[in-house]
Protein backbone atom coordinates (compact mmCIF):
# COMPACT_ATOMS: atom_id res chain seq x y z
CA UNK A 1 0.00 0.00 0.00
CA UNK A 2 1.43 3.72 -0.55
CA UNK A 3 1.92 5.78 2.00
CA UNK A 4 -0.39 8.69 2.73
CA UNK A 5 0.61 12.22 1.94
CA UNK A 6 -0.03 14.93 4.57
CA UNK A 7 1.05 18.15 3.83
CA UNK A 8 0.64 21.38 5.97
CA UNK A 9 0.71 24.64 5.35
CA UNK A 10 1.98 27.51 8.17
CA UNK A 11 4.78 26.21 10.81
CA UNK A 12 3.40 28.04 13.77
CA UNK A 13 1.86 25.78 16.83
CA UNK A 14 -1.18 24.79 14.73
CA UNK A 15 1.05 23.44 12.22
CA UNK A 16 3.73 21.86 14.59
CA UNK A 17 1.13 20.01 16.51
CA UNK A 18 -0.41 18.90 13.81
CA UNK A 19 2.94 17.22 12.56
CA UNK A 20 3.07 15.93 15.83
CA UNK A 21 -0.19 14.47 15.84
CA UNK A 22 -0.31 12.68 12.28
CA UNK A 23 3.29 11.35 12.96
CA UNK A 24 1.91 9.68 16.24
CA UNK A 25 -0.45 7.82 14.32
CA UNK A 26 0.92 6.83 11.26
CA UNK A 27 4.93 6.28 11.35
CA UNK A 28 4.92 5.72 7.13
CA UNK A 29 3.46 8.79 6.36
CA UNK A 30 4.81 11.02 4.12
CA UNK A 31 4.81 14.55 5.86
CA UNK A 32 5.58 18.03 4.08
CA UNK A 33 5.60 21.24 6.22
CA UNK A 34 5.58 24.72 3.87
CA UNK A 35 6.18 27.91 5.47
CA UNK A 36 7.04 31.23 4.62
CA UNK A 37 8.72 31.67 8.19
CA UNK A 38 10.49 29.22 9.76
CA UNK A 39 9.24 27.82 13.27
CA UNK A 40 8.93 29.86 15.82
CA UNK A 41 6.70 30.92 18.91
CA UNK A 42 5.16 34.58 17.81
CA UNK A 43 4.07 34.78 21.63
CA UNK A 44 8.17 34.85 23.07
CA UNK A 45 8.29 37.74 20.32
CA UNK A 46 8.05 40.24 23.45
CA UNK A 47 10.57 38.26 26.04
CA UNK A 48 12.85 38.55 22.58
CA UNK A 49 12.60 42.69 22.54
CA UNK A 50 12.60 43.17 26.37
CA UNK A 51 16.18 41.15 26.20
CA UNK A 52 14.90 38.30 28.33
CA UNK A 53 15.63 35.41 25.70
CA UNK A 54 18.04 34.82 22.96
CA UNK A 55 16.55 35.24 19.31
CA UNK A 56 17.74 30.98 19.19
CA UNK A 57 15.49 30.00 22.05
CA UNK A 58 12.48 31.28 19.91
CA UNK A 59 12.63 28.65 17.53
CA UNK A 60 10.34 25.73 18.00
CA UNK A 61 11.91 23.31 15.42
CA UNK A 62 15.08 22.94 13.51
CA UNK A 63 16.86 20.11 11.07
CA UNK A 64 17.27 17.38 13.96
CA UNK A 65 12.72 18.28 14.77
CA UNK A 66 12.34 17.49 11.28
CA UNK A 67 14.47 14.78 11.05
CA UNK A 68 13.29 13.16 14.37
CA UNK A 69 9.56 13.71 12.98
CA UNK A 70 10.39 12.90 9.72
CA UNK A 71 9.28 15.78 7.84
CA UNK A 72 10.61 17.36 4.79
CA UNK A 73 10.42 21.19 5.49
CA UNK A 74 10.03 23.62 2.79
CA UNK A 75 10.69 26.76 4.62
CA UNK A 76 10.88 30.22 2.71
CA UNK A 77 8.02 28.67 0.65
CA UNK A 78 4.55 30.26 0.31
CA UNK A 79 1.81 28.32 -0.99
CA UNK A 80 -0.07 30.01 -3.47
CA UNK A 81 -3.13 28.26 -4.88
CA UNK A 82 -4.94 24.78 -4.16
CA UNK A 83 -6.96 23.14 -6.82
CA UNK A 84 -9.29 21.06 -3.91
CA UNK A 85 -10.39 18.75 -7.55
CA UNK A 86 -6.86 17.19 -8.08
CA UNK A 87 -5.82 17.60 -4.40
CA UNK A 88 -2.63 19.84 -5.62
CA UNK A 89 -1.15 22.90 -3.68
CA UNK A 90 0.88 24.97 -6.01
CA UNK A 91 4.33 26.99 -3.98
CA UNK A 92 5.61 29.84 -4.96
CA UNK A 93 8.94 28.06 -6.55
CA UNK A 94 6.53 26.81 -9.27
CA UNK A 95 6.30 23.30 -7.75
CA UNK A 96 3.22 21.51 -6.93
CA UNK A 97 2.69 18.94 -4.07
CA UNK A 98 0.12 16.33 -4.39
CA UNK A 99 -2.04 15.12 -1.10
CA UNK A 100 -4.54 13.12 0.31
CA UNK A 101 -5.06 15.57 3.40
CA UNK A 102 -3.73 19.03 3.53
CA UNK A 103 -4.03 21.16 6.53
CA UNK A 104 -4.20 25.19 6.48
CA UNK A 105 -2.52 26.40 8.95
CA UNK A 106 -1.65 29.83 8.01
CA UNK A 107 -2.34 32.21 10.94
CA UNK A 108 -3.43 35.64 10.45
CA UNK A 109 -1.90 38.95 9.69
CA UNK A 110 -1.79 42.71 10.92
CA UNK A 111 -3.82 45.09 9.44
CA UNK A 112 -2.52 48.64 8.79
CA UNK A 113 -4.84 51.45 8.61
CA UNK A 114 -4.22 53.95 5.37
CA UNK A 115 -2.15 56.49 7.70
CA UNK A 116 -0.39 58.93 5.26
CA UNK A 117 3.50 58.09 5.77
CA UNK A 118 2.41 54.58 7.18
CA UNK A 119 5.76 53.52 4.85
CA UNK A 120 7.68 55.36 6.12
CA UNK A 121 11.08 53.75 7.68
CA UNK A 122 10.78 53.24 11.87
CA UNK A 123 7.26 52.55 10.72
CA UNK A 124 6.52 48.82 12.15
CA UNK A 125 4.10 46.25 12.91
CA UNK A 126 4.72 44.04 15.66
CA UNK A 127 3.75 40.19 14.52
CA UNK A 128 6.77 38.62 12.62
CA UNK A 129 10.19 37.57 14.23
CA UNK A 130 11.60 39.83 11.02
CA UNK A 131 9.48 42.80 13.02
CA UNK A 132 11.13 42.84 16.09
CA UNK A 133 14.57 42.71 14.79
CA UNK A 134 13.24 45.89 12.91
CA UNK A 135 11.86 47.14 16.69
CA UNK A 136 15.37 46.11 18.55
CA UNK A 137 17.87 47.49 15.42
CA UNK A 138 15.98 50.83 15.77
CA UNK A 139 16.86 51.32 19.17
CA UNK A 140 18.66 54.30 19.58
CA UNK A 141 20.17 55.53 23.18
CA UNK A 142 16.84 56.61 25.41
CA UNK A 143 14.54 55.27 22.34
CA UNK A 144 11.34 56.78 22.44
CA UNK A 145 8.23 54.82 20.52
CA UNK A 146 4.18 55.65 20.09
CA UNK A 147 1.78 52.51 19.64
CA UNK A 148 -1.07 53.27 17.37
CA UNK A 149 -3.67 50.89 18.84
CA UNK A 150 -3.92 50.22 23.04
CA UNK A 151 -5.45 46.61 22.50
CA UNK A 152 -3.97 42.93 23.21
CA UNK A 153 -0.81 42.87 21.22
CA UNK A 154 0.17 46.59 21.53
CA UNK A 155 0.05 46.33 25.42
CA UNK A 156 2.16 43.11 25.50
CA UNK A 157 4.84 44.49 22.95
CA UNK A 158 4.39 48.31 25.46
CA UNK A 159 5.15 46.33 28.14
CA UNK A 160 8.32 44.64 26.85
CA UNK A 161 9.31 47.92 25.94
CA UNK A 162 8.97 49.35 28.85
CA UNK A 163 10.89 46.99 30.60
CA UNK A 164 14.08 47.66 27.84
CA UNK A 165 13.94 50.92 29.01
CA UNK A 166 11.91 52.73 26.09
CA UNK A 167 9.94 56.11 26.87
CA UNK A 168 6.12 55.14 25.73
CA UNK A 169 3.09 56.31 23.83
CA UNK A 170 -0.25 54.73 23.14
CA UNK A 171 -2.66 55.93 21.76
CA UNK A 172 -6.47 54.04 21.03
CA UNK A 173 -9.32 55.45 18.82
CA UNK A 174 -12.06 54.02 21.22
CA UNK A 175 -12.50 55.72 24.40
CA UNK A 176 -10.66 52.87 26.48
CA UNK A 177 -8.10 51.02 26.38
CA UNK A 178 -8.27 46.80 25.73
CA UNK A 179 -11.43 47.46 24.51
CA UNK A 180 -12.06 44.19 22.60
CA UNK A 181 -11.25 42.23 26.10
CA UNK A 182 -12.28 44.71 29.13
CA UNK A 183 -14.87 46.64 30.23
CA UNK A 184 -14.70 50.26 31.07
CA UNK A 185 -14.46 49.98 34.39
CA UNK A 186 -11.62 47.90 34.35
CA UNK A 187 -9.74 49.38 31.59
CA UNK A 188 -9.63 52.74 33.61
CA UNK A 189 -7.73 50.99 36.07
CA UNK A 190 -5.23 49.75 33.35
CA UNK A 191 -4.75 53.20 31.91
CA UNK A 192 -4.26 54.29 35.52
CA UNK A 193 -1.29 51.70 35.94
CA UNK A 194 0.33 52.43 32.79
CA UNK A 195 0.59 56.43 33.43
CA UNK A 196 1.94 55.48 36.83
CA UNK A 197 4.67 53.79 34.68
CA UNK A 198 4.87 57.06 33.12
CA UNK A 199 3.39 55.88 29.56
CA UNK A 200 1.31 58.96 28.06
CA UNK A 201 -1.98 57.25 27.01
CA UNK A 202 -4.30 59.07 24.92
CA UNK A 203 -7.69 57.90 23.73
CA UNK A 204 -10.53 58.30 21.67
CA UNK A 205 -7.87 59.91 19.08
CA UNK A 206 -6.45 59.05 15.43
CA UNK A 207 -3.56 59.13 13.92
CA UNK A 208 -4.38 61.02 10.74
CA UNK A 209 -0.76 61.37 9.32
CA UNK A 210 2.99 59.97 10.48
CA UNK A 211 5.78 62.57 9.01
CA UNK A 212 9.50 62.84 9.05
CA UNK A 213 11.80 65.13 10.35
CA UNK A 214 14.77 66.22 9.04
CA UNK A 215 16.91 64.57 12.10
CA UNK A 216 15.13 61.10 10.86
CA UNK A 217 12.46 61.34 14.36
CA UNK A 218 8.41 60.47 13.49
CA UNK A 219 6.49 63.06 13.85
CA UNK A 220 2.91 61.83 14.47
CA UNK A 221 -0.14 64.18 13.64
CA UNK A 222 -3.31 63.20 15.54
CA UNK A 223 -6.69 64.18 15.28
CA UNK A 224 -7.27 65.96 18.38
CA UNK A 225 -4.86 68.69 17.18
CA UNK A 226 -1.40 67.45 19.09
CA UNK A 227 1.65 65.80 17.38
CA UNK A 228 4.11 63.26 19.02
CA UNK A 229 7.57 63.14 18.11
CA UNK A 230 9.08 59.54 18.51
CA UNK A 231 11.95 57.07 17.01
CA UNK A 232 9.81 54.19 16.30
CA UNK A 233 6.09 53.86 15.13
CA UNK A 234 4.01 50.83 16.00
CA UNK A 235 1.29 49.75 14.37
CA UNK A 236 -0.96 47.39 16.15
CA UNK A 237 -4.46 48.03 15.09
CA UNK A 238 -5.96 44.12 14.83
CA UNK A 239 -5.27 41.31 13.11
CA UNK A 240 -7.00 39.25 10.02
CA UNK A 241 -6.90 35.51 9.64
CA UNK A 242 -5.16 34.33 6.46
CA UNK A 243 -7.88 33.28 4.52
CA UNK A 244 -7.31 34.16 0.70
CA UNK A 245 -5.79 30.76 -0.04
CA UNK A 246 -8.95 29.09 0.74
CA UNK A 247 -11.33 31.40 -0.87
CA UNK A 248 -9.76 31.37 -3.95
CA UNK A 249 -10.05 27.38 -3.45
CA UNK A 250 -13.78 27.90 -3.41
CA UNK A 251 -13.81 26.67 0.81
CA UNK A 252 -16.40 28.14 2.60
CA UNK A 253 -15.16 31.25 4.74
CA UNK A 254 -16.42 33.80 7.12
CA UNK A 255 -14.33 35.77 9.18
CA UNK A 256 -12.23 32.42 9.08
CA UNK A 257 -11.63 29.34 7.10
CA UNK A 258 -15.02 27.56 8.50
CA UNK A 259 -14.49 24.31 10.26
CA UNK A 260 -16.44 21.62 11.86
CA UNK A 261 -15.85 19.88 15.21
CA UNK A 262 -13.30 17.38 13.35
CA UNK A 263 -11.20 20.41 12.02
CA UNK A 264 -12.56 19.64 8.36
CA UNK A 265 -13.33 22.44 5.93
CA UNK A 266 -16.23 22.07 3.44
CA UNK A 267 -13.91 20.08 1.81
CA UNK A 268 -13.47 16.64 3.46
CA UNK A 269 -9.65 16.38 2.58
CA UNK A 270 -8.82 19.58 3.66
CA UNK A 271 -8.59 20.87 7.83
CA UNK A 272 -7.78 24.36 8.86
CA UNK A 273 -6.68 25.28 12.36
CA UNK A 274 -5.16 27.73 14.87
CA UNK A 275 -5.92 31.94 13.92
CA UNK A 276 -7.07 31.22 10.34
CA UNK A 277 -9.53 28.24 11.39
CA UNK A 278 -13.31 29.33 12.55
CA UNK A 279 -14.41 27.02 14.55
CA UNK A 280 -16.72 25.50 17.75
CA UNK A 281 -17.17 27.59 20.88
CA UNK A 282 -16.54 25.73 24.02
CA UNK A 283 -19.64 27.53 25.32
CA UNK A 284 -22.35 26.86 22.56
CA UNK A 285 -22.02 30.53 20.18
CA UNK A 286 -21.61 30.64 16.78
CA UNK A 287 -18.35 29.18 15.37
CA UNK A 288 -15.74 31.44 16.50
CA UNK A 289 -12.20 32.72 15.48
CA UNK A 290 -10.23 32.42 18.68
CA UNK A 291 -6.67 33.80 17.36
CA UNK A 292 -5.33 32.67 20.77
CA UNK A 293 -2.09 29.92 21.33
CA UNK A 294 -3.92 27.55 23.19
CA UNK A 295 -6.73 27.51 20.60
CA UNK A 296 -3.99 26.70 17.70
CA UNK A 297 -2.62 24.13 19.91
CA UNK A 298 -5.61 22.33 20.49
CA UNK A 299 -6.81 22.80 17.06
CA UNK A 300 -3.59 21.01 15.33
CA UNK A 301 -3.23 18.00 17.17
CA UNK A 302 -7.26 17.22 16.81
CA UNK A 303 -6.68 18.05 13.05
CA UNK A 304 -3.38 16.18 13.11
CA UNK A 305 -5.42 12.93 14.59
CA UNK A 306 -8.18 13.13 12.64
CA UNK A 307 -6.01 13.54 9.19
CA UNK A 308 -4.65 10.59 10.00
CA UNK A 309 -7.97 8.61 10.47
CA UNK A 310 -9.20 9.13 14.35
CA UNK A 311 -12.38 10.47 15.01
CA UNK A 312 -11.71 13.00 17.64
CA UNK A 313 -14.29 15.56 18.32
CA UNK A 314 -13.48 18.85 19.30
CA UNK A 315 -15.63 20.27 22.56
CA UNK A 316 -14.77 23.96 21.17
CA UNK A 317 -12.50 26.47 21.90
CA UNK A 318 -12.63 29.35 24.76
CA UNK A 319 -12.10 32.86 24.24
CA UNK A 320 -9.59 34.01 26.64
CA UNK A 321 -7.05 36.67 27.42
CA UNK A 322 -4.57 36.88 29.70
CA UNK A 323 -2.11 39.67 30.00
CA UNK A 324 0.99 40.91 31.91
CA UNK A 325 0.64 44.97 31.54
CA UNK A 326 3.88 46.20 33.39
CA UNK A 327 2.88 44.11 36.60
CA UNK A 328 -0.61 44.27 36.20
CA UNK A 329 -3.11 41.31 35.15
CA UNK A 330 -5.61 41.85 33.04
CA UNK A 331 -7.74 38.68 32.16
CA UNK A 332 -11.19 38.34 30.33
CA UNK A 333 -12.85 35.02 29.66
CA UNK A 334 -15.68 33.31 27.97
CA UNK A 335 -18.58 35.55 27.40
CA UNK A 336 -17.87 38.42 29.64
CA UNK A 337 -19.47 40.97 27.52
CA UNK A 338 -22.69 39.74 26.68
CA UNK A 339 -25.81 41.37 26.71
CA UNK A 340 -28.58 40.55 28.33
CA UNK A 341 -26.77 38.53 30.95
CA UNK A 342 -26.51 39.45 34.57
CA UNK A 343 -23.06 40.44 36.16
CA UNK A 344 -21.48 41.31 39.31
CA UNK A 345 -18.70 43.39 39.79
CA UNK A 346 -16.43 44.17 42.80
CA UNK A 347 -13.56 46.95 42.66
CA UNK A 348 -10.98 47.80 45.31
CA UNK A 349 -9.52 51.00 43.36
CA UNK A 350 -6.80 51.18 46.31
CA UNK A 351 -4.75 47.69 45.26
CA UNK A 352 -5.47 47.70 41.59
CA UNK A 353 -8.34 45.14 42.23
CA UNK A 354 -11.55 44.87 39.86
CA UNK A 355 -13.83 41.75 39.54
CA UNK A 356 -16.61 40.98 36.84
CA UNK A 357 -18.65 37.91 36.91
CA UNK A 358 -21.27 36.74 34.51
CA UNK A 359 -24.11 35.05 34.91
CA UNK A 360 -26.37 32.69 32.97
CA UNK A 361 -29.17 31.61 36.14
CA UNK A 362 -26.28 29.34 38.60
CA UNK A 363 -23.31 29.20 35.76
CA UNK A 364 -21.02 31.29 35.41
CA UNK A 365 -20.25 32.19 31.75
CA UNK A 366 -17.99 34.95 31.53
CA UNK A 367 -15.30 36.81 33.86
CA UNK A 368 -13.35 39.99 33.66
CA UNK A 369 -10.00 40.10 36.64
CA UNK A 370 -7.83 42.59 37.04
CA UNK A 371 -4.94 42.84 39.51
CA UNK A 372 -1.33 42.90 40.29
CA UNK A 373 0.31 39.82 38.68
CA UNK A 374 2.49 39.05 42.04
CA UNK A 375 -0.69 37.91 43.75
CA UNK A 376 -0.50 34.32 43.90
CA UNK A 377 -4.07 34.08 45.07
CA UNK A 378 -5.30 36.60 42.02
CA UNK A 379 -3.36 34.03 40.12
CA UNK A 380 -5.31 30.76 41.50
CA UNK A 381 -8.66 32.43 40.79
CA UNK A 382 -8.02 33.54 37.40
CA UNK A 383 -7.45 29.57 36.84
CA UNK A 384 -10.74 28.97 39.09
CA UNK A 385 -13.04 31.05 36.81
CA UNK A 386 -11.71 29.60 34.04
CA UNK A 387 -12.50 26.36 35.25
CA UNK A 388 -15.65 26.95 36.39
CA UNK A 389 -16.64 29.08 33.16
CA UNK A 390 -15.17 26.34 31.24
CA UNK A 391 -16.80 23.34 32.95
CA UNK A 392 -19.80 24.91 33.09
CA UNK A 393 -20.95 23.97 36.29
CA UNK A 394 -23.89 24.26 38.15
CA UNK A 395 -22.91 26.47 41.33
CA UNK A 396 -26.54 26.64 42.92
CA UNK A 397 -26.59 28.89 46.44
CA UNK A 398 -22.41 29.08 45.50
CA UNK A 399 -23.64 31.77 42.80
CA UNK A 400 -25.17 34.07 46.01
CA UNK A 401 -22.13 33.32 48.05
CA UNK A 402 -19.57 34.47 45.48
CA UNK A 403 -21.97 37.57 44.61
CA UNK A 404 -21.01 38.63 48.53
CA UNK A 405 -17.36 37.29 48.47
CA UNK A 406 -16.09 37.71 45.77
CA UNK A 407 -12.70 37.47 46.28
CA UNK A 408 -13.32 33.78 47.06
CA UNK A 409 -13.54 31.76 44.27
CA UNK A 410 -11.87 29.17 45.67
CA UNK A 411 -14.53 27.92 48.18
CA UNK A 412 -17.02 27.26 45.53
CA UNK A 413 -14.94 26.02 43.08
CA UNK A 414 -13.58 22.79 45.77
CA UNK A 415 -17.06 22.16 46.56
CA UNK A 416 -18.38 22.37 43.28
CA UNK A 417 -15.73 19.82 42.52
CA UNK A 418 -14.85 21.36 39.33
CA UNK A 419 -11.58 20.19 38.68
CA UNK A 420 -13.39 16.40 38.77
CA UNK A 421 -15.65 17.49 36.23
CA UNK A 422 -12.82 18.74 33.94
CA UNK A 423 -10.36 15.62 34.97
CA UNK A 424 -13.06 13.40 33.81
CA UNK A 425 -13.55 14.86 30.31
CA UNK A 426 -11.66 12.91 28.02
CA UNK A 427 -8.13 15.02 27.34
CA UNK A 428 -7.18 15.57 23.67
CA UNK A 429 -4.60 13.32 23.37
CA UNK A 430 -2.64 13.13 26.50
CA UNK A 431 -0.66 16.57 27.60
CA UNK A 432 0.74 19.12 25.46
CA UNK A 433 4.96 19.22 24.98
CA UNK A 434 6.91 22.29 26.40
CA UNK A 435 8.48 24.19 23.47
CA UNK A 436 12.30 25.32 22.73
CA UNK A 437 12.08 28.63 24.17
CA UNK A 438 13.16 29.62 27.73
CA UNK A 439 13.99 32.55 30.07
CA UNK A 440 17.72 33.78 30.37
CA UNK A 441 17.15 34.73 34.13
CA UNK A 442 15.13 31.99 35.24
CA UNK A 443 15.86 28.49 36.48
CA UNK A 444 13.17 25.87 35.68
CA UNK A 445 12.75 23.88 38.81
CA UNK A 446 12.15 20.70 38.59
CA UNK A 447 11.56 19.97 42.56
CA UNK A 448 8.84 21.97 44.71
CA UNK A 449 10.19 25.08 46.18
CA UNK A 450 10.29 24.83 50.18
CA UNK A 451 7.37 26.75 50.21
CA UNK A 452 5.26 24.64 48.12
CA UNK A 453 5.86 21.70 50.27
CA UNK A 454 5.12 23.63 53.36
CA UNK A 455 1.77 24.68 51.80
CA UNK A 456 0.90 20.86 50.68
CA UNK A 457 2.16 19.62 54.50
CA UNK A 458 -0.27 22.41 56.36
CA UNK A 459 -3.65 21.60 57.63
CA UNK A 460 -6.34 23.57 55.60
CA UNK A 461 -7.62 24.73 59.17
CA UNK A 462 -4.52 27.14 59.67
CA UNK A 463 -4.57 28.18 56.16
CA UNK A 464 -8.16 29.02 56.12
CA UNK A 465 -10.02 30.51 58.81
CA UNK A 466 -13.30 29.08 58.77
CA UNK A 467 -16.34 31.44 57.69
CA UNK A 468 -19.80 30.17 57.01
CA UNK A 469 -20.29 29.18 53.31
CA UNK A 470 -24.18 27.91 52.07
CA UNK A 471 -24.63 24.10 51.37
CA UNK A 472 -24.08 23.67 47.64
CA UNK A 473 -27.36 22.32 46.03
C1 LIG B 1 3.52 39.77 20.07
C2 LIG B 1 2.53 38.67 20.22
C3 LIG B 1 2.21 38.19 21.48
C4 LIG B 1 1.29 37.17 21.63
N1 LIG B 1 1.00 36.75 22.89
C5 LIG B 1 0.11 35.77 23.06
C6 LIG B 1 -0.20 35.31 24.37
O1 LIG B 1 0.33 35.80 25.37
N2 LIG B 1 -1.10 34.31 24.51
C7 LIG B 1 -1.71 33.73 23.42
O2 LIG B 1 -2.51 32.82 23.60
N3 LIG B 1 -1.45 34.15 22.17
C8 LIG B 1 -0.56 35.16 21.96
N4 LIG B 1 -0.27 35.60 20.70
C9 LIG B 1 -1.01 34.99 19.56
C10 LIG B 1 -0.39 33.65 19.14
O3 LIG B 1 0.96 33.83 18.84
C11 LIG B 1 -1.15 33.10 17.94
O4 LIG B 1 -2.49 32.87 18.31
C12 LIG B 1 -0.54 31.80 17.42
O5 LIG B 1 0.78 31.99 16.98
C13 LIG B 1 -1.38 31.26 16.25
O6 LIG B 1 -0.80 30.09 15.79
P1 LIG B 1 -1.02 29.59 14.30
O7 LIG B 1 -0.24 28.32 14.17
O8 LIG B 1 -2.45 29.59 13.96
O9 LIG B 1 -0.38 30.74 13.37
P2 LIG B 1 1.11 31.38 13.34
O10 LIG B 1 1.84 31.17 14.60
O11 LIG B 1 0.90 32.77 12.87
O12 LIG B 1 1.81 30.55 12.19
C14 LIG B 1 1.38 30.59 10.84
C15 LIG B 1 2.55 30.35 9.91
O13 LIG B 1 2.06 30.18 8.59
C16 LIG B 1 2.92 30.85 7.68
N5 LIG B 1 2.12 31.15 6.46
C17 LIG B 1 1.12 32.06 6.32
N6 LIG B 1 0.60 32.00 5.06
C18 LIG B 1 1.29 31.03 4.41
C19 LIG B 1 1.23 30.52 3.08
N7 LIG B 1 0.33 30.93 2.17
N8 LIG B 1 2.11 29.55 2.72
C20 LIG B 1 3.03 29.08 3.63
N9 LIG B 1 3.12 29.54 4.91
C21 LIG B 1 2.26 30.51 5.29
C22 LIG B 1 3.35 32.10 8.45
O14 LIG B 1 4.55 32.59 7.93
C23 LIG B 1 3.51 31.54 9.87
O15 LIG B 1 4.80 31.07 10.09
C24 LIG B 1 0.65 36.61 20.50
C25 LIG B 1 0.98 37.08 19.22
C26 LIG B 1 1.91 38.09 19.08
C27 LIG B 1 2.27 38.59 17.70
Amino acid sequence: MSRAQYVIVGAGPAGLNAVESIRAQDRQADIKLVSVEPAYARMALPYYLSGRIERAHLLTADPAYYDRHGVEPLVGQRAVSLDTGSRQLRLSDGQVLAYDKLLLAPGSSPTVPPIPGRELPGVHTFWTLDDADRVIQAAVSQPEALMVGAGFVGLIVLSAMLKAGWRLHVTEMLPQVLPRMLDRAAASLVSDWLRARGVQVHTETQVIAIQETPSGRKRVLMESGSQIEVDVVIVATGVRPNVDLAQAAGLQVESGILVNEYLQTSDRNVYAAGDAAQGPDRLGGPRAVHAIQPTATDHGRLAGANMAGQSVAYPGSLSMNILDVMGLHCVSIGRWDARGLESSTAADHSRALYRRLVWEEDRLVGAVLVGPSPDLALVNDIGMAKGMIQAQVHLGAWRRYIESNPWDLRRPFTAARVTELLLNEPAILGPSRPRIYRFRDLQVESEFRPTHSQLLRARPEALVPPIPAPPLR
